[in-house]
């Protein structure tokens, strides 16, 4: 059986004609940067999130970077966000002088924990970043009040999560990266709504925010040649543009495949003690970019689970292995082991199954019987 982690493949042999055909329009068109078919996904993707301004750049890492350079910061200025989470979070942060400022997670969801918000809270902070881990949102009521009551923007991470709308207590729904100021995705090949090379987006409904974030993307300018702002060169590119167009209209079929497969796990896995499931939150609908699952004795099994894993041809990734406060580049703003308890038992004991829209009841049938397998091997050795 041929298994793997994501597959770029077998969606796009689904929609080939219709990719080609949009491809090649814009190889005949010359305009390769900007222009029409950039625009018109940008236009189809504010429908879709029901969002009044969508900026495309060139990836997720911008999208954050630009979404913070928009905020009118100071260095050393304070950004509360998670340590459990992909480097690109904090490395925007600290690229621009920012201090990040690390929450622990809640070790169900895996998501940032808005009890641990306010004791995070000191007069330099400006902005909260929580991240939509593994395809389902944080818990935004509570983080937006938050941010409200003390004035605080909102920069939503949504590389993982696009497609997930998270409900409010009321009843109402928004979709994932729309609830705070800011929010920030990636389009990278293997993202949710993946491009066939990098791209990203940042929305907002905040006209003003809006300008500024397009004109930071397009180095400072407005007006051709004149620079009010120090900015950056961050496009989405028209081939990517046209390529992400066609899957946008697929992309609420490929996040129901998913969480298609990840209900299929969740049954072939539910009598299996070792592993917590992935915890699926009342107001979430999860996009499960990633199925996760927590190995609860820890590194050792977990990592033993993955080499026996390995000898069966069966892919699983560690998603992450390290916190972001332990990383060597990032111990400098003073963080240390045991800081962040939660965080770091989570990279010890998470481990990721293949996921993607194409997965078969019979290849997770057999992902499912070898990881049982694995388990046993390993509690027979010990
Ligand atoms: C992928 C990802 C990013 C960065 O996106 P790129 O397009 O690769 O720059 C940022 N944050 C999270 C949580 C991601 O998963």
């Amino acid at each position: 059986m041929n298994i793997h982690m994501v597959d770029t493949i077998t969606p796009y042999k689904h929609i080939q004609q219709e990719v080609d055909e949009a491809v090649l329009e814009v190889v005949r068109s010359g305009q390769y940067i900007n222009g029409p078919v950039v625009r018109r996904f940008a236009d189809d993707l504010q429908r879709y999130l029901d969002v009044p301004h969508v900026i495309p750049c060139a990836n997720g890492t911008d999208a954050l970077q630009i979404a913070l350079m928009a905020l009118d910061l100071q260095p050393g200025d304070e950004v509360i966000t998670p340590s459990f989470t992909y480097i690109a979070t904090v490395e925007a942060i600290a690229l621009l002088h920012l201090k990040p400022v690390f929450v622990e997670v809640d070790p169900h969801t895996f998501n940032m924990d808005p009890s641990q918000l306010e004791a995070a809270i000191s007069p330099r902070t400006k902005v909260i970043v929580p991240v939509h881990l593994f395809g389902q949102t944080a818990d935004m009521a509570p983080i937006m009040d938050i941010a409200r009551k003390n004035g605080l923007y909102v920069i939503e991470d949504t590389a993982q999560a696009i497609g997930e709308s998270y409900r409010f207590p009321n009843g109402h729904s928004m979709m994932a990266g729309t609830i705070g100021d800011i929010g920030c995705t990636s389009f990278y090949p293997s993202k949710n709504l993946g491009a066939f090379g990098d791209g990203g987006a940042i929305f907002t409904r905040n006209a003003a925010l809006a300008e500024k974030l397009l004109m930071i993307c397009n180095h400072g300018s407005t007006q051709k040649y004149y620079h009010e702002s120090i900015g950056v060169n961050s496009r989405l590119d028209a081939i990517q543009a046209a390529v992400l167009g066609v899957k946008l209209k697929h992309l609420d079929a490929y996040n129901d495949a998913r969480r298609a497969a990840a209900a299929r796990y969740d049954q072939l896995l539910a009598d299996v003690e070792e592993v917590q499931l992935p915890v699926k939150a009342d107001f979430s609908r999860h996009v499960f970019h990633q199925y996760t699952l927590k190995v609860k004795s820890g590194r050792q099994e977990r990592d033993a689970l993955q080499a026996f894993l390995r000898e069966k041809n069966i892919p699983s990734m560690v998603y992450y292995p390290v916190a972001c406060h332990l990383q060597r580049a990032y111990l400098k703003f003073g963080y240390k082991q045991g800081d962040l308890s939660l965080s770091e038992a989570l990279t010890e004991q998470v481990i990721s199954l293949p996921m993607h829209t194409e997965l078969s009841l019979e290849q997770q049938a057999y992902i499912t019987q070898q990881l049982k397998q694995g388990l046993i091997a390993k509690t027979r050795i010990l």
